[in-house]
């Protein structure tokens, strides 16, 4: 334990709040401070919403006070058996506990809990940028309580825990997880003592439910670059106890001089290139989880050396166990993960091959509003560290999608026609001239606009018998022999990546 800083942060807690909390506690002769992780985000200047106060003394008390202090507007929740108190006041929610001390048992991370000083409260927390406390008693109003160096761990960019890191995790486990999320989150290092600890005290993540791991594995992905917290689980040795079918994807097999890429460094690299041009979380799982499938499938050909056949239909297929075993949504969330992790190959087979209308007509069609998604995916999945291969393929992806606007402009232009004329459905039907035919195109025309049917004859016409027997019609003629341009591959074909 280094000596007490003597700062003072007074300017960081000057609002309303923090003075009104300081009287409170004043008048009721208690010492009260700001804790925890509001001070780390207020010292880093990061947003935090929630604040934590800690009392010396009962902390339900001054919650109480400061609730009929805020007055109006304000609800406050009691859990006497946990001795805290929320308050809520429109956007602010405050927390307040008294200070407490913990001891562990072995079998559990739910301590015994005993009042105590600030500084046994403080001991007890999990790193040491998070075990600073600043006081709003009016005599010392800003003074930075900081037993551990944590305001310089912050300057330094370290997390490190403030007693001995096996106890610490051992106690609670739970902290491993939060120490690789801190890291992700903030870009902090873990020192070398406390990461040994970590690997040390792995196999006592067994304690800890799914669903907290979830959480932190939730907040690792949402990070700026997610690839540093499952670096750190992999290097820990708790990805193989967390999530043991991604570290599966690590390694390289060889066969004479052949080898294949690491799947795993691989498959971060695609998730921070993800995460580098979108926030949304299920996207970035399914970057994560796109080359799932690969252990499964690989395979060793003489003549074509490590291959991985079907790696994105096999993959897919296993997305709903490892969602239920991470326990993540069972949702339209996994769907859309699955549907991804299935299709991340199709935009490239696009631009291996010869494109045709049908060719991209069929994966807009399949892929639907996530189409934008699957571009953002089958770009980051473009990892070669060859440049020139690198430009040619991403060169050729700007062909495919400027593909998709044609062919979405094509198909609007088709849409304000009806696929089947006028003239041929009074010949179908035997019908003259009249109301009867301008109903039926009508209708089709509708189910065009409203993607009702696809926009191939076939269906056109399928759905012209079901609406005229409807109207007591029957055909008593073929259909004109016509071919339906979306029906057959040959046309406006394009020569791409050659
Ligand atoms: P975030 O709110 O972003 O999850 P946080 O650090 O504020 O991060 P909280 O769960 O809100 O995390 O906890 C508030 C404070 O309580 C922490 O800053 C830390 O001091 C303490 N704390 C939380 N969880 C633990 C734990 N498992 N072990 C020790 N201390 C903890
Ligand atoms: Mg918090």
């Amino acid at each position: 334990m280094i000596e007490q800083q003597k700062s003072n942060l007074s300017g960081l807690i000057d609002r309303r709040i923090f003075h009104l909390v300081g009287e409170t506690a004043d008048s009721l002769s208690r010492e009260c401070y700001v804790v925890g992780g509001y001070v780390r985000d207020l010292i880093i200047g990061r947003h935090s919403k929630d604040i934590d106060f800690v009392t010396v003394g009962a902390g339900i008390s001054v919650a109480e006070a400061v609730a009929s202090r805020l007055g109006k507007g304000t609800h406050i929740s009691v859990f006497r058996n946990f001795g805290t108190a929320q308050v809520k006041h429109r956007d602010l929610e405050l927390e307040f506990v008294g200070a407490r001390r913990e001891s562990y048992d072995r079998g559990s991370r739910k301590p015994v809990v005993e009042d105590g000083s600030l500084d046994d409260d403080l001991a007890r927390r999990d790193f040491t940028i998070n075990a600073m406390a600043i006081c709003v008693n009016k005599s010392r109003f800003g003074e930075l309580v900081d037993r551990y160096d944590g305001l310089g761990d912050i300057r330094r960019r370290i997390i490190r825990t403030p007693l001995d890191p096996d106890i610490t995790f051992s106690d609670d486990p739970l902290r491993m997880m939060r120490a690789i999320r801190f890291a992700t989150q903030l870009d902090f290092n873990i020192l070398p003592e406390t990461l040994d600890a970590i690997a040390r005290n792995a196999d006592r993540i067994g304690i800890i439910s799914r669903e907290r791991i979830a959480d932190e594995l939730n907040k690792i992905m949402a990070s700026p670059k997610p690839s540093i917290g499952w670096e750190l689980l992999n290097r820990t040795g708790l990805l193989d106890l967390i999530f043991p079918r991604l570290a599966a994807l690590r390694g390289i097999d060889r066969k004479g001089t052949r080898g294949h890429k690491d799947n795993f460094y691989h498959t971060l690299s695609v998730l921070d290139n993800v995460a580098a041009v979108s926030d949304n979380l299920w996207l970035r799982w399914a970057a994560l989880l796109h080359d799932i499938g690969k252990p499964v499938v690989k395979h060793y050909d003489e003549r074509l050396g490590w291959t991985f056949h079907n790696h994105d239909f096999v993959g897919s297929k296993m997305i709903p166990e490892i969602f239920r075993s991470l326990r993540l949504p069972l949702n339209e969330k996994m769907k859309y993960v699955r549907k991804l992790v299935e299709l991340h190959m199709r935009p490239i087979a696009l631009v291996e091959d010869i494109v045709t209308d049908s060719a991209v007509r069929r994966l807009a069609n399949y892929a639907e509003d996530d189409l934008a998604d699957l571009m953002i995916l089958a770009r980051a999945d473009i990892t070669s560290r060859n440049e020139e291969k690198k430009a040619r393929f991403l060169r050729n992806f700007d062909i495919v999608e400027e593909k998709f606007r044609d062919i979405s402009a094509k198909d609007r232009e088709r849409n304000r026609k009806a696929i089947i004329r006028g003239d041929e459905i009074m010949h179908i039907f035997g019908l003259p001239q009249g109301p009867q035919v301008g109903i039926l195109t009508k209708r089709l025309l509708q189910a065009q606009r409203d993607d009702e049917i696809r926009p191939t004859r076939q269906d056109a016409l399928d759905f012209i018998y079901a609406v005229a027997a409807e109207q007591g019609l029957s055909p008593v003629n073929e259909p004109f022999d016509i071919s339906d341009p979306a029906d057959t591959p040959e046309d406006s074909q394009v020569e791409l990546n050659q």
